[in-house]
């Protein structure tokens, strides 16, 4: 029996699912020395029955394990209630924009590309739950000291000054915002935004975006565009 079975319930539980044993073990070593309880799983069929049992905080998924597809494993969880909201970053091999646009779509919060440092991972964990923990509650999201969004009066101002935006510039903008550091597909600001009335196409996010930044002036540059991929507000 490890250190991490007797569980404290105030430690931030992370499930790893990985395949990789050396991966495995030195990132496993590397976060339980920063203060997390680490339940590694070299296959999906294992973590699935540990989650009947409980759930975790934060899922770190390999994409290609020899028992399942990261793909099919981010999209089981998200359609069941009590899992949907555990966070999940995707760690691939994988490159392709391809790759990180499906995983974004099927609800990753976030996505590493192999090799990265344990640092910049402590980093993305951090960041992503930080971001579980319901910004979407707030009242007003700030960025960069600069633009703020008040969320109950639909307002927004840069430097103190109000920002006269449409409706769906702001909800575009708050969705990006609620998010911070997050990058959001086409797809996914299209849904937040029209819902079931998507009739209109992936090029009106982007004429959306153009017009809002436009109106942001100096703080347009919070809003930033990755190339085929989507968008995202990050300070
Ligand atoms: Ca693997």
């Amino acid at each position: 029996m490890s250190v991490d079975d007797l569980r404290s319930p105030s430690r931030t539980r992370i499930a790893l699912i990985e395949d990789e044993p050396d991966i495995a073990s030195l990132l496993a070593a590397f976060l339980r020395k920063e203060g997390y309880a680490v339940d590694h799983f070299p296959e999906a069929n294992r973590f699935f029955l540990a989650l009947q049992k409980s759930r975790p905080d934060l899922l770190l998924l390999d994409l290609m394990l020899p028992d399942a597809d990261g793909f099919e494993i981010c999209k089981a969880l998200k359609k069941n209630e009590s899992w949907s909201r555990i966070p999940i970053i995707i760690m691939t091999a994988k490159a392709e924009e391809s790759d990180k646009i499906l995983g974004l779509e099927l609800g990753a919060d976030d996505y590493v590309t192999k090799p990265f440092s344990f640092k910049e991972m402590a980093a993305r964990i951090k960041a992503v739950l930080r971001r579980s923990e319901g910004p979407e509650l707030a009242k007003s999201i700030e960025v960069g000291g600069v633009l703020r969004i008040d969320l109950e009066k639909f307002e927004v101002r840069v430097g103190g000054q109000p920002v006269n935006l449409t409706s769906t510039e702001f909800k575009i903008l708050s969705f990006l915002a609620a998010r911070k550091g997050r990058v959001l597909t086409r797809d996914q600001i299209l849904d937040h935004v029209w819902g079931d009335e998507k009739i209109v196409l992936d090029r009106t996010v982007d004429v959306h975006i153009r017009n809002l930044r436009e109106k942001l002036g100096p703080a347009a540059a919070f809003v930033k565009n990755l190339r085929g991929v989507g968008y995202k507000v990050e300070e």
